[in-house]
């Protein structure tokens, strides 16, 4: 998709193939994207809002190199076992049996949990968000198409052969046979790695979600979910298919396996056959001590980084800082920088909120732009390499002598792509009070008057002593600055 003189073909890393590939979309002039969304059993931790940040940095990536995006996001509301691979109890019946509710009360306060975080991190919207209960009568249409050719019936349920798709497990790089770690827990499966694509309610037991099918009532399977809502959606085969580097494993290898039992007729290229061409993965956030772990307790959550006084955001600009394919090690002192690196960046683009936009073709071909306009897009086109990119909008930032109309066409420009909401956000919005906060802001305003006045009598000792008291209650006091206090991210 041309942008004019500086384009840069994109390219995106594909992990079926291992390599990075230009990006060439099914229908000229469009980019489909699919990612895997959340299980709504619980709040998100801030690991899994990682894998929202980079579909997002994605989907901004496609717009911003002239694709009509369409993406779409799951909801997943039934059939995911805590267990990945065919073990375990459903997370949904699980949670909703531990806390004596509805399922689909618990469906709901987790979905909505989960859209604030989206929010909050400036994660754009979505096409569509799929939620899997909808579309159960189009999964079991899917399991009655490749149920003759690829799957058999034991008394749990109905279960998908892999020896009958070629290739299985290619994304995965596993031998199938050895089960990468697989238990068959599944008395009668042909191969450890076939999976439930329809799961029987078993005799005597009644679900709180559950479907009549031709192989009995029950639910479908989670790996079936996005197959059906993928293809019903995007139509196979669609571009881009992300999800989180666990999902490399197992769930995306399943899935394919489905894509490729719907779609393969002999001779086509099993890519092809794949249900998306490209299919992406991002790399984990890591936290040492275990706190990501949603059983532990007081887990990560972007709700308790805000808590701590810290502006959602700071998050994102901490998953930018590292690229989406790297592993990413949390930290708190990680975070606080994160916050002063996009406070420094807003404090410099607050100069521009007086100005009007100017012509962006004209401010792209500006001497002063044209470089740094070429390093943002090769950058961003060379498999989303948000770390440098966030480097050349510093750059802009930091440009001096230049019509500000024109800067901030600039700055418009490339944070319509790494999304900090840089020309909307306020210093002010960064008084975010700590939930343990001592003090309240009408005490913060009064203390600083009583310095003020004790500067006025060159009392420094009484000034130091306020500064000292505010700063013992996380307050910040910043002589010289026109907002004049913040609270300080406190542990
Ligand atoms: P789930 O709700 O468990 O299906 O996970 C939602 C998304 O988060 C999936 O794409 C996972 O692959 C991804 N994910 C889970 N844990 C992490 C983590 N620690 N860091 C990054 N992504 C993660
Ligand atoms: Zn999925």
């Amino acid at each position: 998709m041309p942008r004019g003189m500086t384009d840069t073909p994109l390219t995106l890393f594909n992990s079926l193939t291992r390599k990075p590939e230009p990006f060439e979309p099914v229908h000229p002039g469009e980019a489909r994207v699919y990612s895997c969304g959340p299980t709504v059993y619980n709040y998100p931790h801030i690991g899994n809002m990682r894998a929202y940040v980079f579909a997002d940095v994605l989907g901004r990536t496609l717009s911003f190199k002239g694709y009509k995006l369409t993406h779409v996001i799951n909801i997943t509301d039934v059939g995911h076992l805590t267990d990945d691979a065919d073990e375990g109890e459903d997370k949904m019946e699980k949670m909703a049996a531990q806390q004596a509710q509805s399922i689909w009360d618990i469906a709901e306060h987790y979905k909505q949990a989960y859209w604030a975080d989206v929010r909050a991190l400036n994660i754009r919207q979505p096409a569509q968000w799929t939620v899997a209960t909808d579309y159960v009568p189009q999964m079991i249409d899917f399991a009655k198409g490749i149920a003759d050719r690829h799957c058999y019936e034991l008394d749990s349920g109905l279960y998908f052969d892999v020896s009958t798709v070629a290739d299985y497990g290619r994304l995965a790089r596993a031998q199938t046979d050895e089960g990468e770690g697989r238990i068959e827990a599944v008395e009668g499966k042909r191969n450890a790695a076939d999976f439930a694509i329809w799961r029987k309610t078993p005799p005597g037991e009644k679900r709180q979600m559950e479907w009549d099918s031709p192989w009995g009532r029950g639910a479908p399977g989670w790996h079936l979910e996005c197959s059906v809502m993928s293809g019903e959606v995007l139509g196979f085969p669609f571009d881009i298919h992300t999800g989180g580097i666990d999902h490399r494993e197992i769930h995306h290898p399943n899935e394919i396996a489905q894509n490729q039992a719907r779609c393969c007729t002999n001779g086509l290229d099993v890519a092809e056959n794949s249900g998306a061409r490209v299919w992406m993965h991002n790399n984990f956030l890591v936290e040492r001590s275990g706190k990501m772990s949603k059983s532990s307790g007081d887990f990560l959550r972007l709700q308790l980084l805000i808590d701590k006084g810290f502006h959602p955001l700071a998050y994102r600009m901490m998953c930018l800082q590292a690229h989406y394919r790297s592993e990413l090690e949390f930290s708190w002192d990680g975070l606080q920088a994160a916050l002063t690196r996009l406070k420094r960046m807003v404090m410099q683009a607050e100069a521009l909120a007086v100005v009007e936009t100017g012509d962006l073709t004209a401010a792209r071909s500006h001497p002063k732009f044209a470089p740094l306009v070429e390093k943002f897009d090769a950058a961003i086109s060379d498999d989303l390499n948000t770390p440098v990119a966030l480097t050349v909008l510093e750059d802009v930032l930091a440009t001096k002598k230049v019509d500000g109309g024109l800067k901030r066409a600039i700055v418009a420009d490339m944070d319509s792509v790494l999304g900090l909401g840089l020309l909307d956000l306020k210093r002010a919005d960064f008084r975010i009070p700590p939930k343990s906060a001592a003090i309240s802001e009408s005490a913060i305003e009064e203390a600083l008057e009583r310095r003020k006045l004790a500067r006025a009598e060159k009392d420094f000792a009484t000034s130091d002593a306020i500064r000292d008291e505010l700063a013992a209650k996380g307050v910040e006091v910043m002589d010289g600055d026109p907002l004049g206090w913040e609270w300080k991210p406190g542990d």
